[in-house]
């Protein structure tokens, strides 16, 4: 059926005048005079559009009434030189087959310029417009470079699962999972998994080098941009390295997540430079040149005092960094990505690397401009006594965390890992304000039609 079919992306880029060919889409708007009618195609490969000029002989009524905006088509036609601006070539149309009507008024995307409020209430529908085509095809985009980056470097895809007994430590709140029927079907309580790392980590022993990315879920009644219940999550694990690697992977992996959109998507990044953020390009480009500032959390909570600036929260030792403060930091202070390391211990979960200081844990968050956090990791405590002490002190029962004090009771090593907010990086590299925006079927508290 699709042999002789042509992508849009394809005809424009190489397409030689002269050339018969079938080009299947969406119209997107039509002009109709006497002699000719225009439509604007788009089939979802670039978010350019294909003109096609339909003369007047084949423009039967059909054409003329049924297609329009929104409709579906198959087009055969001859390629030919484009003497309006903006295109080198369109499609002189020989056949025009209507697939479906988008039956006139009633379609929601008529106009341009609605509101992403608006997009939200018609999630299934929003794929065809251009900010969201855009942002799907980044989101695609960063996803294979995920897979790339890590292939490359000699990492193992991993999966960990989705239902899980353990709460990684209160890294958030947990969604509880039940039959309709029968309660305890697993023999105990379970739950959504809220992160990887810790079946990752009995992997990396094992494999050395391995990476997750799946979904993953927080019951947090958040209503922030930067807060989804239901989010994917990138998490490397590496045995035999420590923290300063760490630093170093996250680094390297945004660096190749921001390159990637540079190589892949130039004319989706020239329309969201354009429409939705006039400084994506430049913050993407110092992401891409500068070296990361890397600071202690002690030195940040200094500068940030030193600042001057009237925070809703002030600065404290001993507080967590609100995003008002990591926002400060990499927007205004150092104007560049900044890893920060080395957290106080009683603000970080139990499995983290404790300092010889015995008051901070080998914990780095890595915080870009606009967004924050956008990675959280650490080097892993893999002293079994001193995991047990942690445990202990914190009121923990061993016996919940009976497998994975045990994976610490033999051939332990440094490892160190870290977990990326695949959202936070699609915000980031399409300068998109919404997370809500930038999956297409979003979940959040009081949200999940679709
Ligand atoms: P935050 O402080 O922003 O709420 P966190 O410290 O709770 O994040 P981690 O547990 O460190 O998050 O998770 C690792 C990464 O996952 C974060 O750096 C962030 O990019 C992303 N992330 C965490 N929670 C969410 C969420 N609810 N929705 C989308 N992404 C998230
Ligand atoms: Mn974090």
């Amino acid at each position: 059926m699709g042999k002789s079919l042509k992508r849009i992306k394809t005809i424009l880029s190489d397409g030689e005048a002269g050339t018969m060919l079938t080009v299947k889409g969406w119209v997107r708007s039509r002009r109709t005079s006497k002699q000719v009618s225009f439509l604007v195609l788009n089939d979802g490969s670039t978010i350019k559009t294909l003109q096609v000029v339909v003369p007047a002989e084949i423009a039967t009524a059909s054409v003329v009434d049924d297609i329009t905006t929104g409709a579906s088509v198959s087009i055969k036609g001859e390629l030919v030189e484009s003497p309006g601006k903006g295109q080198r070539v369109e499609l002189r149309a020989t056949e025009v087959e209507l697939l479906g009507s988008a039956s006139g008024e009633n379609y929601p995307l008529q106009k341009k310029g609605h509101s992403m409020e608006f997009m939200r209430g018609i999630a299934h529908l929003r794929a065809r417009t251009n900010t969201f085509g855009a942002v799907f095809r980044v989101r695609s985009t960063l996803a294979q470079a995920t897979h790339r980056f890590f292939g490359e470097r000699g990492f193992n895809y991993v999966h960990t699962p989705i239902i899980t007994a353990s709460d990684c430590e209160g890294a958030g709140e947990m969604f509880e999972v039940k039959t309709s029927g029968k309660d305890h079907f697993f023999g105990r309580e379970a739950m959504l998994t809220v992160s990887g790392q810790l079946n990752g980590e009995a992997l990396a022993y094992g494999l050395g080098l391995i990476y997750t990315f799946g979904p993953t879920f927080r019951a947090e009644n958040s209503h922030t941009t930067r807060h989804l219940s239901e989010f994917w999550m990138i998490e490397p694990e590496m045995a035999f390295y420590d923290i300063d690697d760490d630093v170093d992977l996250a680094e390297d992996y945004l660096k190749a997540l921001v390159n990637s959109v540079f190589e892949h998507n130039p004319h989706d990044l020239e329309f969201f430079n354009k429409f939705i953020d006039k400084s994506l390009v430049s913050t993407l480009e110092t992401i891409r040149d500068s070296r990361f500032e890397r600071i202690s959390y002690t030195d940040a909570i200094g500068i940030l005092q030193a600042s001057g600036k009237k925070f809703e929260f002030p600065p404290a030792w001993g507080d967590d960094l609100q995003t008002e403060h990591e926002r400060f930091l990499t927007e205004e202070h150092f104007k560049r990505p900044v890893a920060i390391t080395g957290y106080p211990k009683s603000i970080k979960a139990f499995y983290m690397y404790n300092n010889d200081d015995e008051k901070t844990v080998a914990a780095m968050d890595v915080l870009v401009p606009r967004i924050g956090e956008i990675v959280g990791g650490s080097q892993r405590e893999h002293r079994i006594e001193r995991l047990e002490e942690r445990l202990l002190a914190d009121g923990m029962d061993l016996e919940d965390y009976s497998w994975y004090l045990d994976l610490h009771r033999y051939g332990a090593v440094p490892h160190a890992g870290f977990g990326l907010g695949f959202e936070r990086a699609v915000m980031l590299c399409t300068g998109m304000q919404n997370i809500r925006d930038v999956i297409p079927f979003p979940r959040a508290p009081g949200t999940a039609a679709f």
